[in-house]
């Protein structure tokens, strides 16, 4: 039989449901969650992935505002601006686009990000949270494929994940989170030697390389789950995955199609990270406030 197709979009759908409900208490109580998205250039890719995710923010109602800058900015003026809107109370994510002009310094950049407002978790203070198993924003895609596995019921625990691909954006933590639900963990890399004896191994298998086809069905055991991270525009136009989709559905107990898999995940774990951040922002604000009146 072929492996099921999960369907992403539905997935993100009913989590955005939630999202709308916890934002509509959030209102009630105070104010809606606010996302700053900074972009830096006119990188066209860059332009779709913002408008994405700020259109995401008005469907469940965060209060989104987009800072652009010509490609000629100075990280000083960018940095000054990530200090503003780290101080800033209505504010409570703020998320550079990458990637950033070649003459900029990532780690300082995603460095001077106020760590209680990382919703795309790429600061230190919470790449550090999710290696001992704290963590506090988990990256969006990785935190989305963990959605959908559990949406799905796949237990994880136990099993052999095989993760190819070991970007800080989605391999790596997208390792950790696995190894977190305790399955067994191996990462492949463009330098890995004999890739398939490592996807032959998997229960789970969670590709983001990057390569069109890189996976075909006779690489995977059967009945595996696969998650096609995976974002390849073709030269017809059209758009795919890092599988061959129609061999590895074959063989696959399930299966995420590109487009209408991960990607729609991803953005709604920004939704998520974001009203998550809102919600601790209060809670921390009620608890000064209980404190101060203990104290006087
Ligand atoms: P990246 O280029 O930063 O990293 C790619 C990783 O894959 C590297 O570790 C590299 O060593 C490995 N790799 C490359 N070729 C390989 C090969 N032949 N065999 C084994 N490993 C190989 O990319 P990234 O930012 O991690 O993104 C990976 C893919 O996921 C891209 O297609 C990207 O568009 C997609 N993506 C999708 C989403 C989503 O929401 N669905 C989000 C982020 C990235």
């Amino acid at each position: 039989m072929p492996a099921k197709i999960i369907d992403g979009r539905a997935v993100a759908a009913s989590v955005r449901e939630n999202c709308k409900h916890r934002v509509r208490l959030l209102e009630a109580l105070s104010r809606p969650p606010g996302l700053a998205v900074i972009m830096v250039g006119d990188d066209p890719a860059s332009a779709v992935y913002v408008r994405n995710k700020m259109r995401a923010c008005d469907e469940v109602g965060i209060r989104s505002q987009r800072i652009l800058y010509p490609d000629t900015v100075t990280e000083a003026e960018v940095i000054a601006c990530i200090d503003a809107l780290g101080r800033d109370d209505s504010v409570n994510g703020i998320l550079v686009q990458l990637p950033l002009p070649k003459h900029f310094n990532l780690e300082k950049i995603l460095g001077a990000i106020n760590s209680e407002k990382d919703v795309d978790g790429f600061h230190l203070y919470n790449v550090g949270g999710l290696v001992i198993g704290n963590t506090v924003f988990p990256p969006c895609t990785p935190y989305g494929v963990m959605r959908l596995l559990e949406h799905e019921g796949i237990e994880v625990a136990g099993r052999n994940a095989v993760v190819v691909g070991a970007s800080n954006i989605v391999g790596k933590p997208m390792a950790l989170m696995l190894m977190r639900q305790e399955a067994t963990v191996s990462v492949c890399h463009a330098k890995t030697r004999k890739l398939r004896e490592y996807t032959e191994m998997a229960d789970i298998l969670v590709v983001a390389a990057g390569c069109p086809n890189l996976i075909t069905g006779e690489m995977i055991k059967r009945g595996a789950v696969v998650i096609d991270v995976g974002i390849n525009r073709l030269a017809d136009g059209r758009l795919v995955g890092d599988c061959d989709f129609e061999s590895v559905r074959s063989r696959a107990s399930y299966i995420t199609p590109v487009p209408g898999g991960v990607g729609p995940m991803t953005v709604t774990m920004l939704l998520v990270n974001t009203i998550s951040s809102a919600e601790r922002a209060r809670q921390r604000l009620l608890q000064q406030s209980s404190e101060h009146a203990h104290f006087v």
